[in-house]
């Protein structure tokens, strides 16, 4: 079996430059590559018609040196064991660099969830759950959303995973306020965001207020970023989702959008600033562009039109290997992935301690204590940046994958 994937992906590039950079040995590299375990199940279901139907299910646990699997599990048709385990290792940097005692894990069902009924889609996921049950627990590894699923099928794995062992809303993250939620989930990886930006402002010497300020995608992270940006006093100049992209030069009303596209789940429609295309909104000259939409929106055929001082990499791999490199000789910054959208795995952090104390926090202290992970993983990273004068991402998986191959050596030495 290889774990490798092509090195045109910036994320596995990364692991290999990271690896190099802290000349960590040979086997140890090797050791954190693999995955610890892959589970593969049949998932078979009742359909609406009384028909069975059975679809392919995944759950990789990548490595738990650092503390339990921790992944969401994603149902979509492209859903692979590569594309899981690749997703899962991923994860286990992310936890360690936002230094959260996980590891990484992912799952996902392999197939288009809007093909079936709210009651097909339960009894799937119910039976999923079944099928993943010998290799989960609140201390073992703990599943999320991702990707197609969300608050009610985190309520269907709960409460199927409670029938067989008793009340365990510690099992997954991401569940309703009413069933074990945390406050400040929804917003997390929007505010994370929006942290990175504004510390990124401050190392560079851009002034936050009036920051011109672009982002791809209104989404769950792009609103969130752009309310908590426009908070700081940045002038959000332009917005896109996939009905198309609002620019004003003067700064959009977000407060205004963000609650107009909370009722109506889109931007189209919104009564102020220009419609423009997705690729003009992706040229716009401004301080900050954060694509929050996509993977690969930023490739080498639009790289030559982006026109800003920093991109802040909100979505999961939303800049191509040749356009980052591109951008790199330009002087444009990258704040990656890894820690810019950080955010959300680090309130499911919450979320699952408030589970093991029974005891709920306050929206201001789930904040507060994100705030401080946050800046604290920034700071990190951009003193290695600035140590050893390399690009963000490579100094994010260093300061993870050292984290790890330390925690390793020590348990296996
Ligand atoms: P979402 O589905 O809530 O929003 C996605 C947004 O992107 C929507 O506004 C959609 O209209 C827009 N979009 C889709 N195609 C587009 C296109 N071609 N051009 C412009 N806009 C387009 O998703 P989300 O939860 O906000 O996630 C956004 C990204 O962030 C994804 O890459 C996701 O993997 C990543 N991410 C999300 C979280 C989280 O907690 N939600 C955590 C980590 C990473």
């Amino acid at each position: 079996m290889s774990t490798k994937t092509s090195s045109s992906n910036p994320t596995s590039a990364a692991y290999e430059i990271a690896v190099k950079e802290l000349g960590l040995k040979k086997n140890i590299a090797k050791a954190l590559e693999i995955p610890d375990r892959e589970l593969t199940v049949e998932v078979p279901f009742r359909k609406d018609d009384g028909e069975i139907e059975s679809v392919i299910g995944y759950r990789v646990q990548h490595n738990n040196t650092r503390g339990p699997f921790k992944g969401g599990i994603r149902y979509h048709h492209h859903v692979d064991i590569q594309e899981v385990r690749s997703l899962a290792t991923l994860m286990t940097w992310k936890t360690s660099l936002l230094d959260i005692p996980y590891g990484g894990g992912k799952g996902g069902i392999a197939v288009n969830p809007h093909q079936y009924s709210k009651n097909e889609l339960e009894r799937m996921s119910r039976r999923f759950f079944r099928g993943i049950d010998p290799i989960i627990g609140a201390n073992v590894d703990i599943p999320a959303p991702d990707v197609n699923t969300n608050a009610q099928v985190m309520s269907w794995f709960m409460d199927e995973y409670s029938q067989i062992h008793g009340y365990t809303p510690a099992i997954v993250t991401g569940k309703p306020l009413q069933l074990g939620g945390s406050e400040g989930r929804e917003a997390a990886t929007g505010k994370g965001t929006a942290i990175v930006t504004r510390e990124s402002a401050e190392k560079w010497g851009i002034d936050l207020k009036n920051a011109k300020v672009v982002i791809q995608g209104f989404g769950n992270v792009g609103s969130y970023a752009a309310k908590f940006l426009d908070e700081y006093g940045c002038k959000i100049i332009g917005v896109s989702d996939v009905s198309g992209a609002l620019y004003d030069p003067d700064g959009l009303d977000i407060s205004t959008l963000f609650d107009y596209n909370y009722k109506n789940r889109t931007i189209d429609g919104f009564n102020q600033g220009k419609k423009i295309t997705n690729e003009e909104l992706l040229s716009l000259e401004c301080d900050f562009l954060i694509p929050a939409a996509l993977g690969s929106a930023i490739h080498s055929s639009n790289v030559d039109n982006i026109n800003c001082k920093i991109i802040i990499e909100a979505a999961n791999g939303p800049v191509t290997k040749k356009a980052a490199d591109i951008l790199r000789k330009r002087k444009v910054k990258i704040i990656p992935d890894i820690l810019t959208n950080a955010g959300g795995v680090t309130v499911s952090y919450f979320e699952w301690v408030q589970n093991l104390q029974q005891f709920k926090w306050t929206e201001d202290e789930v904040n507060s204590k994100l705030e401080t992970k946050m800046v604290k993983a920034f700071d990190e990273v951009y003193v290695l940046r600035q140590k050893k004068d390399i690009p963000m991402r490579i100094a994010s998986f260093m300061v993870a994958i050292d984290r790890v191959a330390n925690a390793y050596t020590l348990r296996e030495g």
